[in-house]
């Protein structure tokens, strides 16, 4: 049965998130009972196409049988220790293999299990890192318009996206927001790249003026993906590297959702040929398994906190820091990467879904922007009605799909599993739900 008693024993007891509860009078919750690659089962076997990966993060499929195996064969090693003081061969060996994938430029892991948490991790290193060098005024944050860096207090001081920051104003401490390099806002006869070299320069105007107070720079390298997968050439990257070297400012690479091969490379700021001082990591790390999240960052900042002092040391810490089970999710999910030759095959299913995506949307009517980034596309809908959004998400349900577009724009993030069958059975769901909706 798809348990109405469920659904009710849901709304009256647990508070879903990213919701006003009371629309779910009108839009009823899905209940799921099992997984199976990219699909999601309901109680009566009605299956759903899961075009976001659940917002983001499962690369490899639902009940993946390699990620299974690994964590079944943990569960009978050792489930769960305290990181401080104590070591596992898990959290070891991811470190190792991070440090790796970065050439060891960012050999030093820091662990918790949000990303939220990963980016307060980079923002109080950062500032504690000037702290450590005698350079206590540099404490202030720049991050990009329509940035989005979690929700947590800290975490808003960075993430400029209205509904989810204006609220708690008065508890955040909100840094400084530079125009974004959106490559929507190139005007006639101008590149993304222009523009990315126009939003450098409103950079360094800020920079020049505030650097000697200003910790770091966060981005969210190439997608700024909750404010709407926001697409930016990739020079904006190197410009920004360029600057933060010369006005001496950390520069943090939130890669929570860019990471993990979603642009086509492992870690999104590779496309521009550049090393962040920080990596954030979460979401698709562990496979969509476990809450697992990391800060990678280079010998340079290790080395201002490593002393005999224990206040210069970094003391952060979260009880599940460095979880062996979900480093092991995340150890089978990089061995999926490399057995599977997966950045590979991923170039070959990114050309098939924009093929697809160009030929059913490329000529609508109400179809702008139509973009993407490896396994990222999106494009937004130019229409007067209201709450396109939960129209579109009901719609595609009734497709067989889960979309679930951010305002205006529909956007395509889907487990690195699909054939050219699935992504048709994809863009026809989209297509349908969008012509309905529009209707
Ligand atoms: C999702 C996301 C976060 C926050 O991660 P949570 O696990 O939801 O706290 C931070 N930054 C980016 C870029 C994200 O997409």
């Amino acid at each position: 049965m798809s348990s109405p008693n469920l659904l009710q024993r849901s709304l009256a007891a647990v508070w879903h998130p990213c919701t006003q509860m009371k629309q779910h009078e009108a839009l009823p919750l899905v209940a799921i009972t099992r997984g199976e690659g990219p699909w999601l089962y309901d109680a009566e076997g009605r299956r759903l196409l899961d075009g976001i990966s659940s917002w983001w993060v499962n690369l490899f499929g639902h009940c993946n049988p390699r990620i299974n195996a690994a964590l079944r064969d943990q569960l009978e090693r050792l489930e769960h220790v305290m990181l401080a003081g104590f070591t596992h061969e898990p959290v070891v060996a991811l470190s190792e293999r991070l440090a790796a994938l970065t050439g060891h430029r960012l050999g030093h892991a820091f662990y918790a299990s949000d990303g939220a948490s990963a980016t307060e991790i980079a923002l109080k290193m950062s500032v504690h890192y000037w702290r450590n060098l005698g350079r206590p005024e540099k404490s202030r944050f720049v991050s990009l318009a329509g940035s989005y860096h979690g929700e947590t207090v800290g975490a808003l001081a960075v993430t400029d996206v209205a509904i989810f920051r204006d609220a708690y104003a008065p508890l955040v401490r909100s840094g400084s927001i530079v125009p974004t390099p959106d490559a929507r806002l190139a005007g006639p006869g101008e590149s993304a790249a222009d523009v990315a070299r126009r939003a450098a320069t409103q950079l360094e105007a800020h920079l020049a003026r505030h650097h000697h107070e200003t910790a770091a720079l966060i981005v969210e390298p190439l997608v700024q993906g909750a404010s709407g997968m926001v697409m930016y050439d990739e020079e904006y990257l190197r410009l920004a590297r360029s600057l933060c070297d010369r006005y001496e400012v950390l520069l943090i690479a939130d890669e929570i959702a860019v990471g993990c091969g979603r642009t086509g490379s492992f870690f999104a700021c590779e496309q521009a040929g550049i090393w962040p001082d920080f990596i954030c990591l979460s979401k698709g790390i562990s496979g969509g398994y476990l809450p697992l999240s990391l800060v990678l960052t280079t010998q340079t900042i290790y080395d201002a906190f490593y002393d005999d002092a224990t206040v210069r040391g970094f003391l952060h810490s979260h009880s599940y820091t460095g979880n062996p089970l979900a480093c092991r999710a995340a150890l089978a999910t990089l061995d999926i990467f490399e057995q599977d030759d997966v950045l590979n095959a991923n170039r070959q299913r990114s050309a098939e879904l924009g093929k697809t995506l160009q030929a059913r949307f490329g000529e609508h009517p109400a179809v702008r922007h139509l973009r993407q980034r490896g396994m990222i596309a999106a494009f937004d809908v130019d229409t007067p009605k209201p709450d396109f959004s939960r129209r579109f998400f009901s719609a595609a349900l009734d497709h067989g799909v889960l979309l679930r577009p951010i305002g205006n724009t529909v956007y395509f993030m889907p487990p690195y599993v699909l054939d050219d069958a699935l992504i048709a059975h994809l863009v026809d769901g989209a297509g349908a739900a969008l012509d309905e909706v529009l209707a």
